[in-house]
């Protein structure tokens, strides 16, 4: 059964023009029900162990400090935590005092994941987020002050923003006392503010050669400070790497509450409904807030476990993969692997070991859709 688990808290203040996540913008009316209904989907799980908790959103740091209390002892009773279990919470800086940061501590929160994205001040306005370059920096001080792991996640490639620019935000980030860096270049997903403005003509993407440019000015300026390029976007200082997240890069199976939060147990994919108000509707008169269901195929499992593992920068080992799923990856993917190769996206350090070149880490995703087939 699945070590670990993910609870997704949809609150948040405004919603940024870029966000596709399952979010609520100034619905707090909902926070009480939402307490009682994620209680109530928690219960079912019966309590399991779990070596890694993941909290995120929405912003779950936007409850008051009595939801939040509240919160966190229903989060308390219904996982058995292991000693090591490794608590990660999302939070944005404009929530952060040293009161919250203490009562997360104190329950065991572990790991915060700040959403700072930047430390520009026109590029967070741009992102329409809701804080000043000053409150991300004082935000991770307060944060670091009692609790060690701090992870921030960056945004790159916004429209407008230049190579300087973004060197001064990572320049920031190795002054600051954190952990572990996650850094994205900027999407335009479909049903967002930022895509419709695109359409219109108000916004602009960045080009191809400039992410890439900008994304390799991350490798260098995070590398050269100390941190482990470990996966794609994940940069970590004293082997601190997410394990939540190689949980998932390593296709373990994991428990997920909450609204559009998808899990996957027992070979069963599953995803709850992303409306929050249809989530809550649908558990208050017992109904099942599952949307989409799936069983995955024993080759569909072990193609998702090299598509996904490959992302890792020490790449996988296929002799592994195929012991533990039963799968003859190396047969069934041969042209896939051979493919990617010969274009020069992967290497094979060893005779069953493959992992991307350093031109296969510009273009990860097209060796992961080759594995899957
Ligand atoms: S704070 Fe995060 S989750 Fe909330 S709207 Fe902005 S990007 Fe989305």
């Amino acid at each position: 059964m699945p070590r670990a688990a993910y609870i997704h808290v949809p609150f948040c203040r405004h919603k940024c023009g870029y966000c596709n996540f399952s979010v609520v913008a100034d619905r707090d009316d909902l926070i009480e029900r939402y307490l009682k209904v994620i209680d109530l989907e928690l219960c079912r799980l019966d309590c399991p162990a779990i070596d890694t908790l993941f909290v995120g959103g929405g912003t779950p740091t936007h409850f008051d400090a009595e939801q939040l209390q509240r919160f966190l002892h229903i989060v308390r009773e219904r996982f058995q935590l292991s000693s090591s279990c490794e608590w990660s919470m999302e939070a944005n800086p404009e929530d952060i005092t040293p009161e919250k940061v203490a009562m997360l501590g104190h329950h065991g929160v572990n790991r915060i994941s700040l959403g700072v994205q930047s430390f520009n001040v026109d590029k967070l306005r741009m992102l329409e987020r809701g804080h000043s370059p000053e409150d991300a920096v004082n935000a991770v001080q307060t944060v670091a002050d009692l609790i060690d792991n701090v992870s921030i996640d960056l945004i790159f490639a916004a429209p407008g923003e230049t190579l300087s620019d973004w060197q001064h935000d990572l320049e920031v980030a190795d002054g600051l006392p954190i952990k572990h860096v996650s850094t994205y270049a900027l999407t335009f997903e479909k049903g967002t503010s930022f895509w419709s403005r695109r359409a219109r003509g108000d916004l602009a993407s960045a080009s191809e050669n400039c992410e890439i440019e900008m994304y390799q000015a991350a490798r260098q300026a995070l590398c050269g400070a100390g941190f482990q390029h470990y996966e794609i976007s994940s940069f970590a200082r004293d082997g601190l790497q997410c394990q939540h997240n190689l949980n998932y890069w390593q296709g373990r199976g994991w428990y997920a509450v909450g609204p559009g939060a998808a899990r996957f147990v027992d070979g069963r994919r599953e995803v709850n409904h992303r409306s929050t108000t249809t989530y809550l509707r649908r558990m208050e008169s017992a109904e099942s807030p599952t949307a989409e269901q799936e069983a995955i195929t024993r080759e569909q499992y072990a193609r998702e476990r090299a598509a996904f593992g490959v992302r890792m920068i020490a790449g996988i080992d296929l002799e592994v993969l195929e012991s533990e799923t039963g799968i003859p990856l190396r047969v069934i993917c041969r042209d896939a692997i051979n493919r990617s190769l010969s274009d020069g996206l992967l290497l094979k350090p060893a005779p069953s070991r493959i992992k991307l070149s350093e031109r296969g880490i510009l273009f990860a995703d097209t060796v992961a859709s080759r594995l899957l087939g």
